[in-house]
């Protein structure tokens, strides 16, 4: 059925940049063996999943949207994708995004451009817009994306589905095309946090691969913890969140949300996060600076694209990265290099750094009274195709409700509450304490009950 969709979709949404239609009918075909044979199966054996394509997988193009690895293919994968892999869930492609993760449209993919499927003149969000598009189409049922300042949850949003961005190391990195490595995490999205909350089971927890991930709050199965009553819980609901520069029909559905978490026995009460609008020129300064450092590896020597002007090594390198890269990566490499080069560290990368600290304790004091937080995932619903292009400071602004997020390390999840006066999805973002990913899924469950 998933296939059917994807034929009948993808003319107008474009998500997919490759199916791998044959070895998703094969585990199909040895999920319904087994289910004859009567033999137990994991809970997501069967149900489709599209993979984000900054995600290695053997044998499989990762192109990470980008000219530059146009014809990569690796030789391992992921973990993630191992996990899922294991857990039986055929995979039917490789999905969209913006060029190495970097934007919020998913036009600053080298292939193609995906369309929300609400509405086709719009912008799915990204990075992970193909993740998006693809299960608000159904021509998946799961999506694996990745987030580094919003890419899971932004999109997400504009295409009216959940999206999980885990604690900074409770998801292995190991197999994710890195794009600022002190921020990036990988994460599940859905149509619902229920399976949101089976996914997360399912690619969560420690990986020896990945020094940085951890078994800290893990839980077998996130199911368990979703009938948890919300009664008792306090909700803080940052007021830097709800001013200005975010659509007014956003902030009216989110505090309609808040109500119904009223309504539900929750208590809710304003709290101040006032680092917050710096947040945005921090977030660019360590993501460009990371990037700057983790993109020096695509040289034309080792992976993909290798330019055919040159006459010395010098040359190679110069013009593969010229041709190789778009306009929106070169911009982050420049801008990385330049906050990093000397004379400049203290004035920028430091201050981005001992900013982080402010943020962490802002966030460590509200959550010493909160459950968890309630804002905005998005400042405004889905833009049309082209209208950020020629603007990359409007464009960084979509990212101004989501970016502390990753600054701080912190769990978000992602989901609907509402619609505007035009009928697009408007998103709401619950952040959590460290690890705290099951109040955040029961709580969402809840809601959407
Ligand atoms: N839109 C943000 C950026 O362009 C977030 C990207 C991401 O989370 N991968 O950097």
């Amino acid at each position: 059925a998933v296939f059917a969709q994807i034929a009948a979709c993808e003319p107008q949404v474009q998500s997919y940049l490759a199916l791998t239609e044959e070895s998703a009918r094969k585990t199909a075909a040895l999920v319904d063996k087994k289910l004859a044979a009567g033999e137990e199966l994991p809970p997501l054996a069967g149900i489709p999943i599209a993979i984000k394509d900054n995600l290695c997988t053997e044998g499989v193009t990762t192109t990470c949207a980008s000219k530059m690895l146009y014809n990569f293919v690796p030789p391992y994968s992921a973990t993630v994708v191992k996990k899922v892999e294991e857990n039986l869930l055929p995979i039917t492609g490789k999905v969209n995004l913006d060029e190495f993760a970097m934007g919020s449209s998913c036009e600053n993919s080298h292939f193609q451009k995906t369309h929300n499927p609400h509405d086709l003149s719009r912008v799915p969000g990204g990075s992970s817009g193909g993740s998006a598009a693809s299960v608000a189409a159904g021509e998946a049922v799961l999506a694996l994306g990745s987030d580094t300042g919003g890419s899971i949850r932004q999109p997400a949003s504009f295409c009216g589905i959940v999206g999980l961005k885990p604690t900074y190391g409770a998801v292995s990195r190991y197999g994710l095309v890195a794009f600022a490595s002190s921020l990036d995490q990988v994460g599940p999205m859905a149509r619902s946090c229920e399976d949101t909350a089976m996914l997360f089971s399912a690619i969560s927890g420690a990986d020896e691969m990945d020094a940085t991930s951890c078994d800290r709050g893990h839980r077998a199965d996130y199911r368990d913890y979703l009938a948890r009553d919300v009664k008792g819980m306090t909700i803080g609901i940052p007021k830097e969140y709800f001013g200005e520069g975010i659509d007014e029909e956003v902030s009216a559905a989110v505090m309609q949300a808040a109500e119904v978490f009223r309504s539900l026995g929750a208590q809710v009460k304003e709290v101040s996060l006032p680092s917050s609008p710096h947040a945005l020129s921090a977030y660019y300064i360590i993501s460009s600076a990371e990037a700057s450092s983790n993109l020096a590896r695509f040289d034309g020597v080792k992976y993909g694209y290798r330019s055919e002007h040159y006459q010395n090594l010098q040359e190679m390198y110069v013009n593969t990265r010229t041709e190789g890269f778009g306009a929106e990566v070169k911009r982050r490499i420049m801008l990385g290099t330049y906050v990093l080069s000397s004379g400049y560290f203290d004035a920028y990368y430091k201050k981005g750094k001992a900013f982080q600290s402010a943020l962490c304790a802002e966030f460590d004091a509200c959550f010493a009274d909160c459950d968890f937080l309630l804002t905005p995932t998005v400042p405004q619903t889905a833009f049309k195709l082209g209208e950020n292009v020629d603007d990359p400071v409007k464009m960084y602004k979509s990212d101004i409700c989501t970016v502390p997020v990753n600054i701080a390390g912190l769990p978000a999840l992602a989901m609907p509450c509402g619609r505007d006066s035009q009928g697009l999805p408007i998103g709401m973002q619950l952040i959590g304490p460290h690890f705290g990913e099951d109040v955040l899924l029961s709580a969402g469950h809840r809601y959407e009950q």
